[in-house]
């Protein structure tokens, strides 16, 4: 800092002597050291503006060489500039990550200027609104989701609870419900958050009809029950009388006993582990079992008129649930005796593929299916002949079962029906869990 004064000290002191040197007169040192004075004062200025310049242009220029005041103010600039790059740089970085996150979200994440014009939303808000993320961006919201119900809510500005709108995609075949709720933050700015709701109303309202079946089925043979309980409190009737009641309450309560024991099968089969690899079951144990309950319904329902052929396979065993596996079975053997009238065939077997596989079949040549029902037979408590199947002890849930068992043993369950010729049941399972002897 010392340098300074001295530097012009030093001139006036130059000029001075010069002035004696040059000129005669008292006043020549003195107009000497003026010219001294001036000479440094221009000299500076010239250094001042040449820093003030690379400071206008930043650190994009070179920093100029000057001398020791105004190199110690450029290089503090300089190191000053770096510094402030290096947290811009940072910041920026910071900022990219947290919108690479945002994007990321499987919501959609939106926000709204004080004019609710769109400043910044990720792709996911953009494809449950239907548009584009980075040409609509400063559109009015308004005109890009134009459904009323969203109008009403941005505008009433009582945001507490989400509203839910048709998404763009929304078809009658195939609806799509966007959930949306607004989050006021700064000043006057909002925070807009989109959620697909489909599956989850999708999943209500299965829950909501399970619950409405169950109660239906129940409700029926329970009213029956206690009608009977009824008559038998209130009547004098004779010792036949009774038991032909008693009888009839004891088909009732059984209904309701088949209709708890496969509510508790499904949700044994959706709730627990698929069943490993590790206990094998033979299967012509399994094939013997069922085929002897289902000739025990036959005689029940059509005095053993069906006629039940079971066509021969080499025996192997299966890697699975046995009880799963025996349960799957006999629904589809005892469908092809409940739905088919009396003296129908029913031929049923394993068989192996060609892969390594086995297959499980029922054939049945009784009324069959007409082809709008085979997408819907799995679906639980749906029935194409529902009194049929009440008559017969039928619960609606055999096929949802089927399905299931197949599914947790790695295969699958096929459907051919022709109307008027008979069906077909297949259960088929993976190589991987056949083991041929
Ligand atoms: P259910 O207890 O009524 O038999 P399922 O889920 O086992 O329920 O079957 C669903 C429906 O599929 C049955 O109600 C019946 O209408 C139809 N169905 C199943 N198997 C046969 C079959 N072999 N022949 C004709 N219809 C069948």
């Amino acid at each position: 800092m010392i340098r300074r004064p001295l530097e012009l000290l030093a001139l006036t002191l130059a000029g001075g002597l010069s002035g004696v040197w040059l000129a005669e007169g008292k006043w020549a040192p003195v107009l000497g050291s003026l010219v001294g004075a001036t000479i440094w004062i221009t000299l500076d200025n010239v250094r001042a503006a040449r820093v003030l310049a690379w400071l206008r242009h930043g650190h994009a220029v070179r920093p100029p060489q000057t001398s020791a005041v105004w190199a110690e103010v450029v290089e503090r600039a300089r190191k000053g500039f770096k510094a402030l790059n290096r947290k811009a740089r940072k910041s920026e970085a910071r900022l990219q990550e947290f919108l690479a996150a945002i994007q990321a979200s499987p919501n959609g994440v939106l926000l709204l200027d004080r004019n609710a014009s769109i400043e910044w939303c990720n792709f996911t808000a953009a494809q449950h609104l239907g548009f584009d993320s980075k040409r609509d961006v400063h559109q009015q919201i308004r005109n890009l989701v134009r459904d009323p119900v969203f109008i009403e809510y941005l505008n009433h500005g009582d945001y507490a609870q989400p509203i839910e709108i048709d998404g763009r995609d929304a078809t009658p075949g195939h609806p799509q419900r966007i959930s949306i709720h607004i989050h006021v933050y700064g000043k006057g700015r909002r925070l807009m958050l989109t959620r697909d709701v489909t599956a989850l109303e999708q999943a209500e309202a299965m829950r909501r009809d399970f619950v409405a079946n169950v109660s239906h089925e129940i409700r029926t043979p329970l009213t029956v029950v206690s009608g009977f309980i009824e008559t038998l409190l209130n009547l004098d009737l004779s010792p036949e009388e009774q038991r032909q009641y008693l009888q009839l309450m004891d088909a009732q309560a059984q209904r309701m006993q088949g209709l708890v024991s496969d509510l508790l099968m499904l949700s044994r089969l959706e709730g627990s582990p698929a069943p490993g690899g590790t206990e094998w079951v033979g299967s012509q144990a399994l094939l013997e079992q069922v085929t002897g309950e289902a000739r025990a319904l036959s005689d029940v329902i059509s005095g053993g008129t069906h006629r039940i052929v079971i066509e021969p396979c080499e025996p192997f065993d299966i890697a699975g649930a046995r009880s799963e596996l025996a349960s799957a079975m006999s629904n589809l053997l005892n469908n092809a005796v409940r739905h088919t009238p009396a003296g129908s065939e029913v031929r049923a077997g394993w068989r192996l593929t060609a892969e390594g596989g086995a297959e499980f079949f029922v054939q049945d040549n009784g009324p069959g299916i007409a082809p709008e029902h085979l997408p819907r037979l799995t679906e639980r408590f749906y029935r194409v002949d529902r009194s049929r199947s009440r008559e017969t002890g039928g619960t609606g849930l055999g096929l949802a079962i089927v399905k299931h068992v197949a599914q947790r043993h790695g295969g699958h369950m096929q459907v051919d029906s022709t109307l008027g010729q008979g069906s077909t049941f297949t259960i088929t399972l993976p190589p991987s869990r056949v083991l041929v002897a």
